[in-house]
């Protein structure tokens, strides 16, 4: 397919024009998190044509995805496939001159400067806070602009990152909020609420690509698409006594190893705690005794009642049917190895 042909709409757009396509083409993008904001600006920039896509995210594909997570399909949930590959396999399926790089792993302060350091922009596109607050120390870090997005419910909100220029994460959410925090999980999720939000970070990083700074929005923009609310809270300026961009103080980025994490309110149990790589062929045999095996190339499941273990080439496991990391530790000692 011609590139002329493919990109012609978007050529027209004075925004953009052949110069701006031809620099989209060059443009690396980083997308951290693959569900419903990251499948819809994966999908976006794909067809807009951003030549490199790096897609990390550490879960797998399953048919609760299915209603807002519009790279996949049911056959990715029968497989039980990493996120990241099956968003990396439909975008190949519809623009092979992308080049996606899909990440299965976990953001960390041990992997984000090997995970992030190609990347021109970084998209949120996950589901937590922890992992926001790393990504604004790494960008402010190294002066990378960042695109936070982040939707639950019908809410929906995003703001435009550049270090130095505007306000970072920091700087309008001096700590992580407290107490239980509403997830989609909990909360639900409109799939409208997604791809509202999902469009405009896509909107706002082709700005930035096509290098039409003076259009990017520098304000925290928030809409609830049930109550027909939306507010925009200004954010152009970074604050002077800011512990990220003002102290440059990366705690984050900084941060403990984290051997475990609880995924949100799933009753399921993240454990990465062997760097090393695990057979699944093995595996597979000596789990065969203890419950019911299955594996590809890039998961193994292993269920016994009434637990059910996602387990991933590099030894991290998502035990599911609980919420205490005292089990699932035993169980994946007992199982996998300690
Ligand atoms: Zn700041």
């Amino acid at each position: 397919m011609r590139f002329e042909d493919r990109y012609s709409r978007q050529v027209l757009f004075p925004g953009i024009g052949a110069e701006g396509q031809a620099m989209l083409a060059q443009a690396r993008v980083a997308i951290v998190g693959c569900g419903a904001t990251g499948t819809c600006v994966a999908g976006l920039l794909a067809r807009a044509g951003v030549g490199w896509l790096t897609i990390i995210d550490r879960d797998y594909v399953e048919p609760s995805n299915l209603q807002r997570q519009s790279l996949f399909d049911e056959a990715d949930a029968a497989e039980s496939l990493p996120k990241a590959v099956a968003a990396a396999r439909k975008i190949a399926a519809f623009n092979s001159d992308v080049q996606v790089k899909p990440e299965v792993a976990d953001l960390t302060p041990e992997n984000a400067e090997a995970l992030l350091a190609e990347a021109g922009l970084i998209l949120d596109a996950t589901d937590n806070f922890e992992t926001r607050y790393l990504m604004n120390d790494f960008a402010v870090k190294h002066g990378n602009p960042w695109i936070y997005a982040a939707a639950v419910a019908a809410y929906a909100v995003t703001m435009n990152i550049i270090p130095d220029e505007t306000a970072c994460l920091t700087c309008m959410f001096p700590a992580p909020p407290e107490g239980t925090v509403e997830t989609c999980d909990t909360s639900g999720i409109l799939n409208s609420a997604v791809s509202l939000i999902g469009s405009i970070q896509a909107t706002e990083a082709i700005k930035f690509l096509v290098g039409a700074k003076d259009k990017l929005r520098r304000t925290l923009l928030s809409f609830d698409v049930w109550g027909n609310e939306q507010a925009e809270i200004a954010a152009s300026r970074p604050r002077a006594d800011c512990q990220t961009c003002g102290r440059r103080e990366f705690v984050h980025l900084a941060g403990e190893r984290r051997p475990q994490i609880t995924l949100c309110g799933r009753n399921s149990v993240q454990i990465h705690e062997r760097s090393r790589p695990v057979d699944f062929a093995e595996m597979s045999t000596r789990l065969g005794a203890h419950g019911t095996v299955k594996h590809n190339n890039f998961v193994l499941k292993f269920w016994r009642d009434p637990y059910e273990m996602t387990l991933f080439p590099d030894g991290r496991a998502i035990i599911k049917g609980t919420n205490d990391t005292a089990v699932a530790r035993s169980l994946y000692a007992r199982f996998i190895g300690s």
